[in-house]
């Protein structure tokens, strides 16, 4: 079968002939329908992120997928449903994590991540998948259903970021997304109807896609070279949730200046080593004194797919055609993998509806 993998000591996307797998007991075969590209996989094909499955010398790509059941193989699906499989697996043997149903809280030593870490993706023509990593979705779903990986990203860091402020009255009304990449893109069309103010931070000029987006989701579009995200509450105002998906590490420190009195600022990116000066203790104190936050969030877990099903049905139509900038069939990984600013979420697609 087709498949789109990375082989040993190449950091280009190759169009692969592997065999095509086979379900194990309580597994269900999949056909793969669509698979999102994002920042991760760039990450995974210049080897910064994750690794390759246990003795294989190619890894195929892809987290972000929408199946058809092609054979339930006696679990409870049915053929023809569409799924989105989740992205973390249990090690050889299972953990704590995955037994309380939180995989997505385990450290990368204790999970395995499909076309990410140690385990193979979902881009290729069949995949097999416990049924209980996958998530029943509606046909009408089928093609955006990609954008329901990411979106749960954003739902299970919303629910750390809102946990954190569990006790108090605490509704942020104005919300900073850092990074105008599909992740943040994503996450401002989710928060925007709920807050009285979102910025959304880039480094683009203008005529852009993703400004366009920005406004037209009634956003502000700040631009990093001009006000960087320390100097936010003075040119605009203290915000009270920082979302950051820049994965630019000195994001994560000049969040705490960003945020307002009692304001929580949560991680997303992934970074590089980098060292820098940081003032460490005003940052301290800082946090202290104003009762700020600063969480990391990494991956999600059932209940986080379930509520992004849920999200994705109340983002605007407008803004879905506009984010799925680009589909491609397998044949043309390369082009897909080609990246560029007129780009947002590139998609492959095995098999059209
Ligand atoms: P992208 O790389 O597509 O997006 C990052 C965006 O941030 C780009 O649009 C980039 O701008 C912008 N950016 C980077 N540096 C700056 C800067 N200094 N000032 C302003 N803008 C900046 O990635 P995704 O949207 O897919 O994901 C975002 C991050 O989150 C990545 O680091 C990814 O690895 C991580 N991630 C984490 C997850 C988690 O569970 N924790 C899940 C998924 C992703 P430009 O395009 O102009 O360069
Ligand atoms: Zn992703």
């Amino acid at each position: 079968m087709k498949a789109i993998g990375v082989e040993q000591g190449s950091a280009e996307p190759t169009l692969l002939d592997v065999p095509a797998p086979t379900p194990d007991d309580g597994e269900a075969l999949l056909r793969t329908h669509r698979v999102g590209i994002d920042g991760t996989d760039f990450e995974v094909l210049e080897g910064t992120h994750g690794g390759f499955p246990a003795g294989d010398d190619y890894q195929i790509l892809g987290h972000e997928a929408v199946c058809m059941v092609e054979d339930p193989n006696g679990t409870q699906l049915d053929r023809g449903q569409f799924v989105v499989p989740t992205v973390r697996r249990p090690p050889a043997e299972s953990n704590e994590y995955f037994d309380r149903g939180e995989p997505d809280m385990a450290p990368p030593e204790d999970c395995l991540e499909r076309g990410i870490d140690g385990a193979h993706g979902f881009m290729a023509e069949y995949v097999t998948s416990p049924a209980e990593y996958l998530i029943p979705i509606p046909n009408e779903l089928a093609d955006v259903g990609v954008l329901i990986e990411p979106m749960s990203n954003t739902a299970k860091a919303l629910e750390l970021a809102f946990s954190s402020r569990g006790v108090l009255e605490w509704e942020p009304e104005r919300v900073l997304v850092l990074g105008n990449g599909p992740l943040g893109l994503l996450t401002l069309a989710m928060v925007q109807p709920t807050v009285e103010h979102a910025y959304c931070l880039g480094r683009r000029d203008r005529p852009d896609p993703t400004i366009d987006i920005i406004e037209e989701l009634g956003a502000t579009y700040v631009d990093s070279r001009e006000t960087s995200v320390s100097e936010i509450p003075d040119v605009y105002e203290p915000v009270d949730l920082v979302y950051e998906a820049t994965g630019y590490a000195r994001h994560a420190y000049d969040t705490i200046d960003a945020l307002g009195p009692g304001g929580v600022g949560v991680l997303l990116g992934l970074p590089n080593d980098w060292t820098f000066e940081i003032d460490g203790g005003a940052l301290h104190r800082e946090l202290v004194l104003k009762n700020k936050a600063l969480l990391g969030s990494v991956n999600s877990n059932l209940r986080h797919f379930e509520s992004a099903r849920e999200s994705i049905t109340t983002l605007p139509e407008w803004f879905l055609d506009r984010i799925m900038t680009d589909v491609f069939p397998p044949e043309r990984a390369e082009e897909a993998f080609a990246g560029g600013d007129d780009r947002i979420k590139t998609v492959i697609e095995f098999e059209a509806l």
